[in-house]
């Protein structure tokens, strides 16, 4: 690959439940050239979850500054909570060639859709929602009442699966993988990625 190339920056969302967090845990495992956005949010951590690693957990005082402050690629309110993506790291992973995942819900997505032409976004879809209330029940991270809100908002977020370029069904963990990685392999190699190593190219030949 190029020494010049700047890293892609890829979206991924899905309903709650859809299996992203274990999805890209894996990817990131297999791939040196792909990091992981770390969002900020105003909701309390889950057993297991660790500042700074999964979210920044900050309070909304501290949240609504960094949005006075304009440190937010993008932000949304999701099931009463703030999600934000710091914006200073992203634009300094992706000069360093990395291609970067912002795992965010659809809205906020849809806001970076809006101003990002190069951006490359994948629906994570599931095969039922049978199937995603199970997986919601089976981790057991949520009451009874966030379930149901939960299922309720990935309704929604079906109907705006047709924003985004690519939709993986996660019927099993591997294919999905597979499928994401030949997605963004696929995409690595637009004409427009590949750009600078067409020209390296050329200014060799035209010295010669
Ligand atoms: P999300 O990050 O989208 O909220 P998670 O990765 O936390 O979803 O997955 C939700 C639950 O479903 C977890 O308990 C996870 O182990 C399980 N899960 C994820 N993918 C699959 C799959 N393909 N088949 C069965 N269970 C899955
Ligand atoms: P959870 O509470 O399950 O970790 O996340 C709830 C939803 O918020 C998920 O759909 C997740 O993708 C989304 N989310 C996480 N970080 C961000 C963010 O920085 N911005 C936006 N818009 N959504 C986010």
């Amino acid at each position: 690959m190029s020494e010049n190339r700047h890293g892609m920056l890829i979206v991924l969302s899905g309903p709650s439940g859809s299996g992203k967090g274990t999805i890209i845990k894996s990817l990131l495992a297999e791939r040196d050239d792909t990091v992981l956005s770390v969002s900020m949010t105003t909701r309390a951590p889950r057993p297991g979850e660790l500042d700074g690693i999964h979210y920044h957990f900050v309070t909304r005082e501290k949240f609504e500054q960094t949005i006075a402050e304009d440190g937010f690629l993008e932000y949304a309110e999701y099931n009463g909570n703030y999600y934000g993506t710091p914006e200073a790291p992203i634009r300094r992973w992706l000069n360093e060639g990395k291609n970067v995942i912002l795992e965010i819900e659809v809205q906020g997505a849809e806001k970076v859709m809006d101003h990002r032409s190069d951006l490359v976004s994948i629906f994570i879809t599931i095969p039922s929602v049978e199937e995603l209330e199970r997986r919601l029940r089976g981790r057991g991270t949520e009451t009874d009442e966030v379930i149901r809100g939960r299922m309720e908002t990935a309704r929604y977020e079906l109907t705006r699966a047709f924003r985004y370029q690519y939709v993986v069904l996660n019927d099993e963990v591997d294919l999905a993988i597979d499928r994401i990685n030949t997605i963004i392999d696929a995409e690595s190699m637009r004409y427009s990625r590949m750009e600078n190593t067409i020209l390296e190219v050329l200014k060799y030949v035209s010295t010669q």
